[in-house]
């Protein structure tokens, strides 16, 4: 089954179909008015998988999407001209170009946090580099990934852009398929089985992974709105975010009242009980539920730590003090709970991240500009934000992706067409001035004397 889908969106690109630039157009603005018509079934969609607010589903997913498109739309005949490039002297008559050409039938394998951000963002870069694209949905977000089933072939191309669901072993049989890019969201020991199947048809591979992203607070800051910001950017989504604060640095002498400013915002967003908000988010099932409840063993929680399996709620949650080699500071967290660990000084924070794997964000949250300058200069990331968190991800001029353990390749705006093109070298020569040649061929100068 997975095959013939594969084997058919190969003929469809093969006979040229997503090539022309207005067939690429066209769809596009096709996936746009499917997102435009269909938004109240794809929030319906994402308040049963994961209990998401109606209002955080444009937020967080929609608009984002549609400022791709329409970028995408407004920028593609510039992105995929041929750009002329600097000459070398005995090519001073010929044309030098790059061109900009799709790579073939890409397979795009997304994740349940984010179910159609992450596999529709995507899929628009595949598009405008004009490649067939086989689309795997998660299937943890399981009403996401049956209405995508559902809408995609009534607004795209279904040879072109086939869904296919299913879980670990529909993805395995199609990983067994030739594709000429992998495109991957998820973590990263499956990353890693994705690299291996990869590597057997030599495939390149994009993979956005996750980890363990700090967040320094320095004692010179507005605690305020620095938590304010912390707060939305940890607890939206239940904290199943991969670029959410994991955890907080910050000295002992603030500790206390970064927990008072997180635990005043949590008044502000939630209520008293976070449970009954409309606006707060559950786990996505319970095998990660008892995950995340189980790095909490042995804390007390200086905010939240309540629980209800039932309905795989988790309150919104801060564990203060929490040694460095403490299993919740071990792995990425992936829901609602903040420890906090506390260093002595700028220097012991850039040591604690810099000695840990390289992470996909980092957040530093300062009024002094030698500390923020010195976080950017002494440590690695995907991205980062200062003085907020993830909003580096909403900009889609900025690449976006990790580093390291956190991933490989980039995507968003116009890093996303060139994610999915091959850039191919050109350089096409006239049949006169034979001359400028002679020089390299045989016999060489000693010979060619001696005639
Ligand atoms: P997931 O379980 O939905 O898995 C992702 C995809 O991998 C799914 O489509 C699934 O079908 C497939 N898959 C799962 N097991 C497989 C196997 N054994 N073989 C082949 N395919 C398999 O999602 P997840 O991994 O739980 O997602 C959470 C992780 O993703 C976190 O680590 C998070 O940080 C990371 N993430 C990264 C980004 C990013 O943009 N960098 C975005 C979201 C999530």
């Amino acid at each position: 089954m997975e095959m013939q889908v594969v084997q058919r969106a190969r003929e469809n690109f093969l006979a040229g179909r997503s090539r022309p630039l207005e067939f690429r157009v066209q769809q596009l603005k096709s996936l746009q008015r499917m997102i435009t018509d269909r938004q109240g079934e794809i929030a319906t969609a994402l308040k049963q998988d994961i209990n998401r607010s109606q209002y955080d589903t444009p937020l967080l997913e929609l608009i984002g999407l549609e400022n791709e498109i329409s970028l995408a739309v407004s920028k593609l005949a510039q992105w995929a001209a041929p750009r002329p490039v600097e000459k070398s002297l005995l090519t001073i008559s010929d044309q030098v170009y790059i061109q900009p050409e799709p790579l073939g039938v890409v397979l795009i394998i997304g994740a349940w946090n984010y179910p159609w951000a992450l596999t529709l963002q995507p899929l628009v870069g595949a598009i405008a580099a004009g490649n067939a694209a086989v689309v795997k949905p998660s299937e943890l977000s399981e009403y996401s990934a049956s209405l995508l089933k559902a809408l995609l072939p009534r607004y795209l191309d279904q040879e072109l852009y086939p869904v296919v669901c299913g879980g670990v072993s529909e993805t395995q049989e199609l990983l067994r398929q030739r594709f000429d890019h992998i495109f991957y969201t998820g973590n990263s020991t499956v990353g890693k089985l994705v690299m291996e199947a990869a590597a057997r048809h030599l495939t390149p591979v994009t993979l956005e992974l996750g980890g363990k992203s700090p967040c320094y607070i320095d004692k010179d800051v507005d605690l305020r709105v620095a938590c304010r910001r912390i707060t939305w950017g940890k607890f939206v989504n239940c904290g199943q975010t991969c670029i959410a604060p994991d955890y907080i640095l910050c000295e002992p002498s603030i500790q206390n009242r970064v927990v008072e400013g997180i635990r005043q915002t949590l008044l502000e967003f939630y209520g008293p009980d976070p449970k009954s908000s409309p606006d707060y988010g559950r786990i996505i099932n319970q095998r990660h539920f008892n995950h995340v409840m189980a790095l909490l063993d042995g804390y007390t929680a200086a905010l939240g730590g309540q629980s209800d399996s039932s309905q795989r709620y988790i309150a919104p949650t801060v564990v203060k003090d929490v040694p460095p080699h403490a299993r919740l500071m071990q792995e990425e967290i992936f829901g609602p709970l903040l420890p906090i660990v506390t260093v002595s000084d700028i220097d012991d924070a850039i040591h604690f991240i810099s000695e840990r794997e390289k992470p996909l964000a980092i957040y530093v949250f300062s009024s002094n500009k030698k500390v923020i300058k010195r976080m950017l200069a002494e440590t690695t990331s995907g991205g980062v934000t200062v003085n907020d968190v993830m909003m580096h991800y909403t900009l889609n001029s900025l690449p976006f992706g990790g580093v390291g353990q956190s991933g490989t390749g980039r995507y968003h705006g116009k890093h996303s067409f060139d994610q999915f093109s091959h850039h191919r070298a050109c350089l096409v020569k006239s049949l006169g001035m034979e001359r400028v040649n002679m020089p390299r061929y045989p016999p060489q100068n000693h010979q060619k004397a001696r005639r």
